[in-house]
């Protein structure tokens, strides 16, 4: 059984002239002998990485676990932080990566280096059942070891899709935006569904939104309110910001 804790919302957008945001989803996982972080987020998360950690009483050495479901910059530079941590990251992601020339691509390429040669970094096989109920499952097509996880520990089933199936808009339109192999993802994404569907009140943790589940109807409501906003310097002052509402309402 295990207490989870979305301590960074994922955010279903990009920049329009500055390229992706980034803002991806971190989950805390806790059981009796586990502190395991799901996906550990970018740079620029940091400091509400850090504030949340404190808030919910967890000290970067208390970290047991760091599970990445891709090597993309925005999931994964900050294994660094926990470095007590055993790291799993997919064989196949792994080999991957590290085979991919530097290029105008989302691969952190001098992470993806150190992740491939630390020892404390574990490949794990689509179907196994790494951690105690949690089980890896390859979704391939936004990279191609790209894995999902499937929590089978709680009484409800939870699902960790990363970018496999990134918002809401492209579980429903099985459709995704910057995908390796789009065939692939749409595929990826109709497994999702099936396991989804499977047991009712799965909860649904993609790697760009919010969590979700399916109501009666079988279509995905979201679980709690969206918070993001940028605070600008469009004036003379520092004290004088402007903020701009990105939480999907007027
Ligand atoms: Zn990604």
């Amino acid at each position: 059984m295990y207490r989870i804790d979305i301590l960074i919302q994922g955010f279903p957008g990009k920049a329009v002239c500055h390229g992706g945001l980034g803002w991806s989803t971190i989950a805390l996982l806790r059981s009796a002998d586990r502190t395991i972080l799901v996906d550990v987020g970018s740079f620029g998360m940091r400091k509400p990485l850090e504030k949340q950690l404190k808030a919910h009483g967890v000290a970067p050495g208390d970290v047991t676990d760091v599970v990445l479901t891709h090597a993309h910059y925005d999931h994964s530079v900050n294994f660094v932080l926990f470095d007590k941590a055993t790291v799993w990251i997919g064989r196949e992601e792994l080999d991957w990566a590290s085979a991919q020339p530097p290029g105008f691509n989302p691969l952190p390429e001098l992470y993806v280096d150190a992740l491939a040669s630390e020892s404390r970094v574990r490949r794990v096989a689509s179907g196994e059942e790494f951690l105690p109920g949690i089980t890896a499952i390859a979704a391939p097509g936004h990279t191609p070891g790209s894995l999902i996880f499937h929590l089978t520990a709680n009484e409800t089933p939870v699902i960790f899709t990363g970018d496999a199936a990134k918002n809401r808009a492209e579980l429903l339109s099985r459709a995704v935006d910057a995908s390796e192999d789009d065939a692939a993802s749409t595929a990826s994404i109709e497994a999702i569904w099936a396991l989804w569907k499977a047991v009712p009140g799965t909860l649904l943790i993609p790697g760009h939104d919010l969590s979700m589940l399916l109501d009666e109807a079988g279509r995905p409501v979201y679980v709690g309110e969206r918070e993001a906003g940028i605070r600008a310097w469009f004036s003379e002052t520092l004290e004088d910001t402007s903020l701009i509402n990105l939480n999907g309402k007027a």
